[in-house]
């Protein structure tokens, strides 16, 4: 049986005439008496069909999500719809076909649903035929297509590394598998393939990538999942540098070929330098925020209103004054959300001809404005934001404030602007009040500065890492560092980590022994390809592009994991 000649996506002007069949699913219908019109879609597309009455009259029992096969010829569309690539023409129909009825859908299959989170998890193959997820699981198809070809071409080799392996201590829990065949023995989830990694530089493999899914037991958030996939990569006979440069370059090409961006070159910050200047290490560079001494800039006699305030808050959004006047008041009932006092906000649109326009014209001057763009150097083409505060404000309210424009800037689905940021030297080590004692800041594998491994005994806590994470608008893309691959080192940090000699030795005998055997100097990041997608998505939410992500709880809705195991299974594997 033929199902089509065409899909439902191919057809345009050019095919009017044509006879063809068609396949796909009932997305609307109207009734309109003598003719009834019906689109039908695939993943391809929407095209229109038009049936007579006497056609259809056996058939009153369609709906929504059946799928039908269709005989018919192209013909001219009276109204046109220029939005579609099949929206100039539609099929008349001369035979219909029903290839499997549905019931009814729990939620609309359309771009705009009326589904709830929940309910699209549950029904997550309908999901899928929307546009917006389709779409998204095509992007990261493409994406990965991309990280291949380009770390290919540069000269490292995809290698799988396995799946039961031992806990790897990257911060989170690990997942469990209990083992049949050696009772009372468990597998663990990988974390990251970290070590595995480091072996295959020790094993001589120049430079190493995998696109794997990685597994964490913590709780899910809406940008983390407990399985991810994350773009591992390895090199050997590298310093920080290097693997910045190339990196950055890695990235830049990925923003080219998949959104035709050139991003401007990375800024580089250090940690410290970021904590002071942002309170964060995950600074979002789309927007500054500035807290000026009001003295500097207004004669406070000369109105009442800044009477009692002493600063002023600028918050410049870079390249965006062009924003409508809805989307400036999405910003400021984000300011507003973070309670920074009960201010009224002003904005100023400083236009990429140097001119502006403001709200509240009689508040401000046209002079005491120019000095306040002034003095945060915002740039014509920025729109800011300003408002007055009686004091200067805590770190943990700026913070609030920063989480909550970044959320905001996500949201507003015109937002092009990206903003990538390198931080390094974070932190080796920090003190863990739970456990009194310290822990990795990355992992126990990264290695110290050179220069500051003299402060292990005295200032643990200040040791700088060679280390780096790549921010972009706010959200850790990535993160890496040059690892030890000095024996003594390595059981210095373990050492101080806590770990007993035998301890190191029952956990990471393996990987001291390895390094025994002339390991090479070698480092590495991970991407975090779920992350990297919703940002270059300009959307918080990585769920939208994953094919079957988990609940916020870490369930599956739809197939019901985790489940409960029947008693003999259980007895089977010894628990
Ligand atoms: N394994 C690390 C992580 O998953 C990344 C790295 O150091 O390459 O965060």
């Amino acid at each position: 049986m033929l199902y089509r000649t065409h899909n439902c996506g191919e057809l345009c002007k050019k095919d009017i005439g044509k006879k063809v069949v068609l396949s796909g699913w009932i997305q609307k219908i109207r009734n309109l008496g003598s003719l009834i019109f019906i689109d039908i879609r695939d993943y391809f597309g929407i095209i229109q069909l038009v049936f007579s009455k006497n056609l259809i009259q056996n058939h009153f029992d369609l709906g929504k999500e059946f799928l039908i096969k269709v005989n018919g010829k192209v013909v001219k569309k009276k109204s046109k719809n220029y939005n579609i690539s099949t929206g100039e023409i539609e099929i008349l129909v001369s035979k219909l076909e029903i290839l499997n009825p549905s019931i009814l859908p729990p939620f609309i299959i359309e771009d705009k649903t009326d589904g709830d989170e929940e309910c699209r998890m549950k029904y997550r193959y309908l999901d899928i035929r929307r546009n917006p997820i389709k779409n998204n699981l095509i992007l990261r198809h493409k994406i990965s297509i991309e990280i291949r070809n380009f770390l290919s071409k540069n000269g490292f080799i995809e290698i799988e590394t396995p799946l039961l392996i031992n806990h790897t201590p990257e911060g989170a829990r690990s997942f469990v598998v209990p083992s049949r065949i050696h009772s009372g023995k468990f597998y663990s989830l990988p974390q990251s393939p970290q070590l595995f990694k480091q072996l295959l530089m020790i094993g001589g493999i120049d430079k190493y990538f995998q696109i794997i899914k990685c597994f964490r037991d913590e709780d899910s958030r809406s940008d983390r999942q407990i399985e991810f996939t994350q773009i591992d990569c390895e090199m050997s006979f590298v310093e920080v540098n290097e693997i910045l440069l190339f990196f950055e370059y890695f990235i830049k090409y990925i923003f080219k070929k998949i959104k035709n961006i050139q991003l401007e070159p990375f800024t580089c910050i250090t940690y410290s330098d970021a904590m002071t200047k942002y309170g964060t290490e995950t600074p979002d560079l789309r927007f500054i925020i500035k807290i000026l001494d009001i003295n500097n800039f207004i004669q406070k006699n000369e109105f009442e209103y800044f009477q009692k305030k002493k600063f002023i808050i600028v918050i410049n959004v870079l390249k965006c004054s062009h924003y409508t006047y809805d989307q400036i008041y999405s910003i400021i009932k984000s300011i507003k959300q973070s309670k920074i006092e009960d201010q009224e906000i002003f904005w100023v649109k400083f236009f990429p001809d140097k001119t502006f326009i403001y709200s509240k014209k009689k508040l401000f001057t046209r002079e005491n404005l120019v000095k306040i763009i002034n003095n945060i150097d915002s740039n014509p083409g920025d729109l800011l934001f300003i408002f007055f505060s009686k004091k200067i404000q805590t770190k943990i309210k700026l913070n609030k404030l920063r989480i909550d424009i970044s959320n905001c800037l996500n949201n507003l689905k015109n937002y092009q602007i990206f903003k990538p940021l390198w931080i390094i030297d974070l932190p080796l080590l920090e003190w863990n009040e739970k456990f009194q004692r310290y822990r990795s800041f990355h992992h126990p594998f990264t290695s110290p500065k050179k220069e500051d491994i003299h402060l292990l005994e005295k200032f643990p806590g200040n040791i700088r890492a060679k280390s780096y994470d790549l921010i972009i608008n706010g959200v850790e893309i990535g993160g890496g560092s040059i690892r030890i691959h000095d024996k003594k080192i390595q059981n210095l940090i373990f050492k101080h980590l806590g770990l007993s000699i035998k301890e190191i030795k029952s956990e990471f005998g393996f990987l001291i022994k390895a390094l025994e055997y002339g390991a090479p100097p070698h480092g590495g990041i991970a991407f975090g390809l779920d992350r990297l997608l919703s940002v270059l998505e300009g959307k918080g939410n990585i769920k939208d592009f994953i094919a079957f992500p988990k609940s916020n709880s870490g369930k599956d809705i739809m197939v019901n994991s985790p489940s409960f195991l029947k008693e003999k299974k259980l007895k089977e594997l010894n628990i």
